[in-house]
């Protein structure tokens, strides 16, 4: 027995940044519920037209971010001194704490440019934190192989293959599972976390019992010690994502999160005021 569906739904089509398609899995309304996540953005298309415009220079403060790419490139830039490309398979995780200034500026691509972001939300003592980059190369992501699935390891571990993500603020398992049709097959994960997988291709049951839940769909797990999972007719593959509920209150303006209205509203003064960065140099 794995973990069954608490609830399911399908993400939103909305604009984003200077003027980019994609589908929003979840964000405001559900963070109660997701939390410690606040957002996931799924980017896809074979338009450069939905992408090219980017996400130019804009703050973060109070979160960390997650990009792991599918397909394209993605040209980013940051306050801290960090210029690079995240291709595909490679994984961008950066902790805003007290203030980043950055850009993401998608790459004209031949063929489906594909990937995500995944806003964590950080607890308030670290909020103000010192902001810092990882960014690490798809071959530095270790694929286990379990019988039916291979599992990237991205963060937390399964059966002692750990993720190259460490140190994470908050208690953190992030997995991208590729399932084989007919084998059923199981990941453990921390029994009191927030899990939710996020289906992108194909169709998965997750306890023998569900109904079985289509590409496009964000579920979110009962929580338990393991999830259990079966691709229905063909291969399907999956974001398993897991961590610790902060349980704390949320303010949220646009590209900030913080605890309370005041803390917005200094953040954004800050940012008016050219006071925002308190590590780095723009
Ligand atoms: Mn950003």
């Amino acid at each position: 027995m794995g973990n069954a569906i608490a609830e399911a739904w399908q993400g939103v089509r909305t604009m984003e940044g200077a003027g980019v398609r994609l589908k929003r899995v979840f964000g405001n309304y559900q963070a109660e519920s997701m939390d410690p996540f606040l957002l996931l953005d799924n980017f896809g298309s074979d338009d450069p037209a939905d992408y090219i415009a980017g996400f130019p220079w804009h703050p973060h403060r109070g979160i960390e971010t997650v990009t792991y790419m599918l397909a394209g490139d993605v040209d980013h830039g940051d306050s801290l001194g960090n210029r690079g490309t995240i291709g595909a398979g490679d994984v961008q995780w950066m902790t805003a704490g007290s203030g980043i200034i950055h850009q993401e500026m998608p790459q004209p691509y031949e063929g489906a440019m594909r990937g995500f972001q995944l806003w964590v939300n950080l607890p308030a003592k670290d909020k103000m934190m010192d902001p810092r980059y990882r960014g690490i190369l798809a071959d530095e992501v270790p694929e286990l192989e379990v019988e039916g699935a291979k599992i990237k390891v991205v963060a937390g571990e399964i059966a002692g293959t750990r993720g190259p993500v460490r140190d994470l603020v908050i208690d953190t398992a992030y997995f991208d599972v590729k399932v084989q049709p007919g084998a059923r097959s199981e990941i453990p994960v921390d029994g009191t976390h927030t899990v939710f997988a996020y289906i992108f291709e194909g169709s998965v049951s997750f306890d023998e019992a569900d109904r079985a839940v289509d590409a496009g769909t964000l579920a979110l797990l009962e929580k338990g010690d393991s999830v259990n999972f079966a691709a229905v007719n063909a291969a399907a593959r999956f974001l398993l994502v897991s961590g610790e509920s902060l349980g704390e209150p949320i303010a949220w303006r646009g590209p900030i999160v913080m605890n309370t209205e005041k803390e917005l509203d200094q953040a954004f003064r800050e940012y008016r005021d050219g006071i925002f960065i308190k590590h780095g140099a723009v």
